[in-house]
């Protein structure tokens, strides 16, 4: 059973040395409670505490880790049901599903494996693959590992499965999946490839009665699969998110693990763009598309990211100066803030152009142009202290400089900043760049 925050306290050193990022021990025990810190950042826990904080000190959903080929996929370890509460930490691993059965099964996977893509300086792939078990699973997985060393899940009976693992030996992949009939089956050929087990039920009473029952017989890394194929988008949310508040407020080991979807159960193309994005949102650990395709892929890639970003933290990039097609001394600067989707739509702008620019990214702590200037973190001094601070002057000869229109009504104060330059206001939308430059700065 969990311990309360002053069970725990009373377990701690008690002298309030700050090591672990909170002012007192209290404060520390408090959030070690609330699953919020791992106990790993007090150092100075005895060792008999440690063993009574262990359960304390656990994830409240189990991180499970598919590996092969130095690739991981990793799912679990969530502390929070909303990202704004903090922030939500392994994205779900994106897999694309192929047959044994399927002829071209190398060709298929090798399609899917050179699939990257780049967004916002990010670049994106899918994560792994799924091989259902309809034909030589053995010589399945060796076409796919000449094609790919992603992680691999596996699906399909206990006595289908065991040349796949033969085959992909010294990697941990998933199995799908354990349930009522076969569960003993599938634990024992888990444990014995150390793999990670799908467990499957029809309910989640069911689901918790198994996993305790594997994990008795030897296997901790499990994953769930809570609702039968092609069950209502509403059923599987309900579930999922059930889940999720079993794990986190009720501390219910059993079914703290995470969890795995089909999203094209149905064959239906429109629901399994839908449950996918279901599964990502809430709280999907990994997810199998039917087959290949980008359109999808890319969607639910930038949703994920999305999702998955800590709320706290926006992507930033580097303040400094950017060249962008190889600009002269009489190229014009652009300025813009360092939050990642702002730069990129500039910077991608400019480039497209193919118009030669200097761009110089203020910090603003990761705010876009607008929420920066309204916060104050984008004004006339901060980009004059930037023009100055990366020394642009030297490397124009013509010195102009032009602002976002957004903050057009800086234009009279960066003039009192930089008195050496001319100040121009620029289109209000980076889709306007291009225009705008060969209008006013050619
Ligand atoms: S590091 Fe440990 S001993 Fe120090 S304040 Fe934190 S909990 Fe207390």
């Amino acid at each position: 059973m969990a311990l309360s925050g002053i069970q725990i306290y009373k377990l701690l050193p008690q002298t309030n040395c700050k090591e672990c990022g909170f002012p007192t021990c209290l404060a520390f025990a408090m959030k070690l409670a609330a699953k919020q810190v791992e106990l790993s950042s007090c150092p100075y826990v005895s060792e008999d505490s440690q063993q009574q904080l262990a359960e304390s000190a656990a994830p409240p959903i189990r991180l499970v880790a598919l590996k092969a080929g130095g690739y991981e996929v990793k799912a679990g370890n969530e502390t929070v049901l909303f990202r704004h509460d903090k922030t939500f930490y392994n994205k779900p691993g994106l897999f694309i599903q192929v047959n044994a059965a399927d002829g071209d099964i190398a060709k298929k996977v090798a399609a899917a494996d050179a699939y990257s893509v780049t967004y916002v300086g990010l670049e994106f792939t899918v994560d792994g693959f799924a091989i259902l078990a309809d034909g030589d699973l053995g010589a399945a997985v060796k076409a796919v590992r000449s094609a790919s060393k992603r992680p691999l899940i596996l699906i399909g009976d206990p006595a289908a499965l065991e040349p796949g693992l033969q085959a992909c030996q010294g990697e941990t992949p998933l199995l799908h999946a354990a349930d009522p009939s076969n569960w003993e089956t599938m634990a024992d050929l888990a444990k014995k490839y150390q793999a990670a087990l799908v467990v499957k039920a029809d309910t989640l009473d069911e689901l918790a009665d198994l996993t305790q029952k594997i994990q008795a017989r030897g296997v901790e890394d499990m994953v769930l699969d809570p609702v039968p194929a092609a069950s209502p988008l509403s059923q599987s949310l309900a579930a999922y998110v059930q889940l999720r508040r079993m794990a986190l407020k009720a501390n219910f080991r059993p079914l703290g693990y995470p969890i795995i979807s089909f999203p094209a159960a149905t064959g239906d193309p429109v629901r399994e763009s839908l449950f996918a994005a279901q599964a990502i949102a809430k709280y999907g650990g990994f997810v199998v598309l039917s087959e290949f395709k980008p359109e999808l892929l890319y969607a639910l890639l930038v949703l994920r990211e999305n999702i998955y970003t800590d709320p706290q933290k926006p992507i930033q990039v580097q303040p400094g100066v950017y060249e962008i097609n190889n600009p002269t001394p009489e190229s014009p600067v652009l300025v813009t803030t360092n939050f990642s989707i702002t730069y990129f739509a500039v910077a991608n702008e400019i480039e497209g152009s193919g118009l030669p620019a200097w761009l110089v990214v203020a910090d603003a702590e990761g705010m876009s142009v607008l929420t920066a200037w309204a916060a104050g973190k984008f004004d006339a001094e901060r980009i004059a202290k930037s023009i100055k601070e990366f020394d642009v002057a030297s490397k124009v000869s013509r010195k102009r400089v032009v602002l976002p229109g957004h903050v057009a009504v800086l234009s009279g104060e960066l003039e009192e900043e930089l008195p050496d330059w001319e100040i121009k206001v620029g289109p209000r939308e980076a889709v306007d760049i291009p225009a705008f430059y060969k209008q006013v700065l050619t």
